[in-house]
């Protein structure tokens, strides 16, 4: 096996040669493996002078050769010119050298010095181990080394040198010596180059096994991958689709290969999509980009996609942009939802006040040229809505709002915005109208048909009238807020005129406005620095002309603007909530009077009290009533409500249901300006009204001997419902004579006694003690 040593390392290189067999590339993944092991040693018994080089090639389960040296080590210089240089040198250290300078200029090879038995030191200067080469090294250790050791111990230190290097799948052991090596030697560097083969084939396969592993891994996910995967070329024609595309798209993998990735999304979202890989090619590697598109599955229907994609044209792996979809429909629907929660009125569905102050200001931004015809705003507040809700519950009162929110719909054209803007206010933006009476046509339509009579649960039938006001979009509106304000005051007036009414803004109702709110101040505040005053009339019996009552009529003594009269603040009071407290104390006044005139024997005549409808209808009224009478230890029977006709239209039940309470605690009630308001006979017959009173515009007419019809028509009445008329305003003897002769029983007025106040009721009242008031006093203004 080992030849006579040569007379020159070279001549031995160059005439003993062994085949090598290069074991074959196994793997697509494996990672380059290059070993470098060398081993110094010795061989004992071997001539000292000799020089001897034994090139072992390696690979797997191959043979080994004595030779001189063979390698293919690439795409380095030829292992043999190694070879030689290594045989060239005259020492092992030499050698070394060698070997080193070598190792030094394969700076891609894993390198590693092998220790091979304790013979062997590992020298980490020699190495620059790589994670494969140490594997091997440690492969190589590892194996049962029983047989070879023998040959190893014999080898001493300093007189040779062993490496295996190696590029991808080939190595080679080198085993160079100074010293011949023996047959056995050779035969054991065989073996270990065997081992070496069998360990870097090992890695090779393990590398193998966990890439394939990896690969299947992958391919799994993208089985089952919740998102569809493409790999589409830079043309964006798809390359690879993967099998969740069918999840996602409906789509086989099959029908998509080789379609543009454009046909997969809705046609104008195509541009989209060519934009979207234009941009992904621009992108470095590992970036991506997203963009939300719409995609259209296999059946037709449409789903919200996130396309995302990244550049990998240039790993060689993939070469081309890998691009996933992933159905973000239930994540655009919630976020639609939540815009659409955002901007519209949950009850209704309608736009609510942002989102119709965003359209409105959008609509006057874009009528640059004047000519264009000026967007209006309709501001629509129901009338009395309240007592839907307190007659019929909230229940009944969203469904009512449902309903006219749906009728206000109808009338209106797609490019109209109609809103909710809370409560029972609706507003209308409308563009594009061609002229007011066009707006005011559409405006009385919206107006007519919320008034249809209708029907909330199964069978309640309801008529709710809206009131609306008007505003135009003019050079002098200065924003959207400015326009809503202005359509807001001409409701506000339209209300002040009656139900169902439409007003159109103009530049003075702001003045009014304006008053109105100063005036509401000043009365507050007069309120609760007690300024108000309460005055009485008399109301007498009509035959005898004695006082059986007095009614209590509230005076604002105002300094600023001069003493005013009910009609001049009730109505600022009713619609702002004052109302509330204004009456309340004025009941609170009048009880304090008449107690402290019964505590003076001044008593038996009842005290008549007006009781506006927001008052009555308060929820704590009847409690402070109560308090009241009790505080001032007044029988209830001494007290009578006027209230108006109104209150029955406005409150519905929650009123009917108050008076039966209240007339059951034995307090009165008298139903005033009785013929002006638009009360049913039916309900009425159903109250307890004790009294009616008869307006004065019934009164004054039969002075002059006309009228009497329809006063007697109300005494008649009241006599059928068992009920006292009241003529009110009684100014001249001859209306005494007529309501006289008409049966009325009871009457007040200047005639008797004008409003007063309780400093000049208190003498009047004791005279009527003594006898019956003057039918002849003359009239004192009040
Ligand atoms: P009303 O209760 O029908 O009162 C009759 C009105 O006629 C009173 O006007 C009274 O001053 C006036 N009057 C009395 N006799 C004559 C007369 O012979 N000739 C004429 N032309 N008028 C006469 P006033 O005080 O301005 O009250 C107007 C309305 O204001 C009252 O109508 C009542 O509805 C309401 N009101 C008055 N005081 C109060 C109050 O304290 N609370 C509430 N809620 N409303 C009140
Ligand atoms: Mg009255
Ligand atoms: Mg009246």
């Amino acid at each position: 096996m080992v030849d006579e040593p040569a007379s020159s390392p070279a001549t031995r290189a160059a005439s003993r040669h062994t085949p090598v067999r290069v074991f074959d590339s196994i793997g697509r993944w494996v990672a380059v493996i290059a070993c470098l092991l060398a081993a110094v040693c010795a061989l004992a018994g071997l001539p000292a002078a000799t020089t001897a080089a034994t090139a072992v090639l390696g690979a797997v389960g191959t043979v080994v050769a004595r030779v001189k040296v063979r390698a293919t080590v690439r795409p380095h210089r030829s292992a043999t010119a190694l070879a030689d240089e290594i045989l060239a040198a005259s020492s092992v250290q030499e050698m070394e050298a060698v070997v080193r300078t070598e190792i030094a200029s394969w700076p891609k090879f894993a390198l590693s010095w092998c220790a091979l038995a304790p013979v062997v030191a590992l020298d980490d200067s020699w190495g620059l181990p790589d994670q494969g080469a140490e594997e091997l090294q440690g492969v190589l250790l590892s194996v049962e080394l029983t047989e070879l050791r023998p040959q190893f111990f014999a080898l001493a230190a300093g007189e040779a040198v062993a490496f295996v290097c190696g590029a991808e799948s080939e190595f080679v052991l080198v085993v160079a010596s100074s010293r011949w090596i023996s047959d056995d030697a050779v035969a054991a560097f065989g073996e270990i180059a065997a081992i070496a083969g069998v360990a870097a084939r090992q890695l090779d396969l393990d590398a193998e096994v966990t890439a394939r592993r990896a690969a299947a891994r992958f391919e799994e996910l993208v089985h089952f991958s919740s998102d569809a995967i493409f790999i589409v070329d830079a043309a964006g024609i798809i390359r690879y689709a993967a099998p969740s595309v069918t999840a996602v798209l409906g789509r086989l993998s099959v029908d998509v290969d080789g379609i543009p990735l454009t046909e997969l999304v809705v046609p104008e979202h195509a541009p989209d999509v060519a934009s979207f890989l234009a941009n992904v090619q621009l992108l470095e590697a590992r970036n991506s980009t997203s963009i939300a598109l719409r995609f259209t599955r296999a059946d037709g229907s449409l789903i919200d996609g996130e396309l995302t994609g990244a550049n990998l044209l240039d790993n060689r792996d993939v070469r081309g942009i890998v691009v996933t979809v992933r159905d973000v429909s239930s994540r655009v629907e919630l976020e639609d939802q939540l815009r659409h929660q955002a901007f519209h009125d949950g009850l209704t569905g309608l736009a609510n006040r942002a989102l119709f102050r965003d359209r409105l200001e959008r609509s006057m931004r874009v009528r640059r040229d004047p000519t264009d015809r000026a967007p209006a705003v309709v501001y629509i507040d129901l009338d009395d809505f309240k007592s839907i809700n307190d007659s019929f519950g909230h229940l009944y009162g969203d469904q009512a709002l449902r309903c006219v929110a749906e009728r206000i719909v109808g009338c209106l054209r797609g490019a109209d915005t109609p809103a909710r803007l809370g409560g029972d206010e609706f507003a209308i933006l409308l563009e594009e109208l061609p002229d007011d009476v066009v707006l005011l046509e559409l405006v009385q339509r919206v107006l007519d048909t919320v008034a249809a009579p209708m029907t909330l649960g199964t069978d309640t039938v309801v008529t709710i009238s809206a009131s609306a006001g008007v505003a135009t979009c003019s050079d002098d509106v200065s924003s959207a807020d400015d326009l809503l304000r202005r359509a807001d005051i001409a409701m506000y007036r339209a209300k002040v005129r009656g139900k169902k009414q439409v007003a159109h803004y103009e530049s003075a109702m702001h003045q009014v406005v304006h008053d109105r709110l100063e005036l509401a101040a000043e009365l507050d505040a007069a309120i609760r620095a007690h300024e108000l005053e309460v005055h009485y009339q008399p109301i007498v019996d009509l035959t005898s002309t004695h006082i059986v009552g007095i009614e209590a009529f509230v005076r604002w003594p105002n300094t600023s603007r001069g003493p005013l009269r009910p009609p001049d603040f009730l109505d600022v009071a009713e619609n702002t909530g004052l109302a509330v407290p204004l009456g309340a104390e004025v009941i609170r006044r009048a009880l304090t009077d008449i107690a402290s005139w019964r505590d003076v024997g001044i008593d038996g005549f009842v005290l008549s009290v007006n009781v506006s409808a927001r008052q009555f209808l308060h929820d704590d009224f009847e409690t402070m009533v109560c308090e009241e009478l009790a505080a001032h230890d007044i029988d209830p029977s001494r007290l009578i409500l006027e209230i108006t006709e109104n209150v029955l239209t406005v409150g519905g039940g929650v009123a009917e249901e108050r008076l039966r309470s209240l007339t059951a605690l034995g307090i009165g009630v008298a139903l005033d300006d009785f013929g002006t308001g638009q009360s049913s006979l039916q309900t009425l017959q159903s109250l307890p009204v004790g009294q009616l009173k008869i307006d004065r515009s019934f009164v004054a007419p039969l002075r002059d001997g006309e009228g009497s019809v329809l006063a007697q028509g109300i005494v008649d009445l009241a006599l059928l419902l068992g009920a006292s008329a009241v003529a009110e305003g009684i100014e001249h003897p001859d209306e005494l004579a007529a309501l006289r002769a008409l049966g009325c029983g009871l009457g007040q007025g200047n005639l008797f006694g004008a409003p007063s106040p309780a400093s000049d009721m208190f003498p009047m009242l004791v005279a009527a003690k003594l006898g019956p008031v003057s039918d002849q006093a003359t009239p004192t203004p009040s």
